[in-house]
């Protein structure tokens, strides 16, 4: 039998301290790359067309894309438990492509409208976050931008020839910073309209950086006429060619607009959905908010398409932009 000396077993105790040690200090150092997988780097960004225009008669609408967005898989599309959906987005492994992030602006003879304000040059910056410490982790970590200052939706409505005087409204599909930080650069006299769910909650937005002096209209879930397959609608324009309808579920007010040309309607909707075959299969994306209000939108957006002569734009699908830009009905039924 082999008796270890008192001094002996201290000093074999104390060298696996040691160990244990110098293992926790070198996965405290590594735990976000090991658990958390930042975006792997060098990844080209698609070749695209940066705006996509169509005219309708006395209506002319550009898809124009205001940067490029890459999530993880598992954010773009759920994989495996819904519940535990979230931190499976945080510890997946895999990043999606660069994908575009549209704004519609649609000019119409009361003025023009955009849907959604896409990026600005600060959401490269982390201190841009600063006043968001949580949101400030989740960009870091489940987002990677890239932007040109020229793709600016200031910049982007002059190089149309579009008077920003003209604009008559921002309708902002939801708060996430990817869609509402062209906003604070057009002048302060142009309402945004913001889903009522959304406007106080905290998910994915920055507060602290949307303008202090601007204060949104809210448009609610519920309330006003069925508009086609959905079941509520508020007018945009004195003709009710453009109207909003909430579609939630990526966000608790999560709005879509739909603009109705007088052979088709256009249905711009935001994060409902990242692509058509989501919509088909009622698949949800790996981030929404609230689950079942994702799935009812998705179920009501597969009604539209099929029962309504209807086009799909999504924010950051860029072969509907392009099926858009060549009149290319939605594959709804492939
Ligand atoms: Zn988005």
């Amino acid at each position: 039998m082999v008796v270890m000396s008192t001094s002996s077993l201290l000093r074999s105790f104390g060298l696996s301290i040691f160990f244990l040690a110098i293992v926790a200090i070198g996965a405290l150092v590594s735990w976000r790359s090991v658990l958390l997988h930042p975006a792997p780097p060098g990844q080209p960004l698609p070749t695209l067309p940066p705006v996509v225009s169509r005219t309708f008669g006395d209506l002319r609408v550009h898809l124009v894309n205001t940067g490029w967005v890459r999530v993880k898989e598992a954010h773009r599309e759920l994989q495996g438990s819904e519940a535990l959906r979230f931190p499976g987005i945080l510890l997946a492994r895999d990043w999606t492509e660069f994908m575009p992030v549209y704004v519609a602006v649609i000019e119409h003879p009361e003025g023009v409208f955009l849907v959604d304000s896409g990026l600005s040059e600060e959401l490269l910056q982390q201190s841009h976050f600063d006043c968001d410490p949580g949101t400030a982790f989740v960009y870091s970590h489940l987002l990677d931008f890239r932007f040109e200052p020229s793709q600016r939706i200031d910049q982007q409505l002059n190089a149309l020839g579009i008077d920003t005087a003209r604009l008559k409204g921002v309708v902002m599909t939801h708060r996430h910073a990817d869609h509402t930080e062209g906003y604070g650069y057009l002048p302060s006299s142009v309402p945004a309209y913001v889903g009522a769910k959304d406007w106080p909650t905290h998910n994915g937005a920055l507060p602290c950086r949307w303008p202090a002096e601007r204060t949104p209209i809210l448009v609610p879930e519920d309330g006003g006429p069925a508009l086609e397959a959905f079941p509520h609608s508020r007018p945009l324009t004195k003709d009710g060619r453009l109207a909003i309808v909430p579609l939630t579920g990526h966000s608790p007010g999560h709005l879509a607009v739909v603009l109705r040309t007088g052979t088709e309607s256009i249905i711009f909707a935001g994060d409902a959905a990242f692509n058509v075959r989501q919509v088909r299969e009622h698949h949800l994306a790996g981030i929404v908010e609230v689950a079942d209000a994702a799935r009812r939108s998705l179920e009501i957006l597969e009604k539209q398409l099929i029962e309504y002569r209807s086009i799909l734009v999504l924010s950051h699908n860029p072969e509907l932009a392009l099926r858009f830009g060549e009149g290319q009905p939605t594959p709804i039924g492939l």
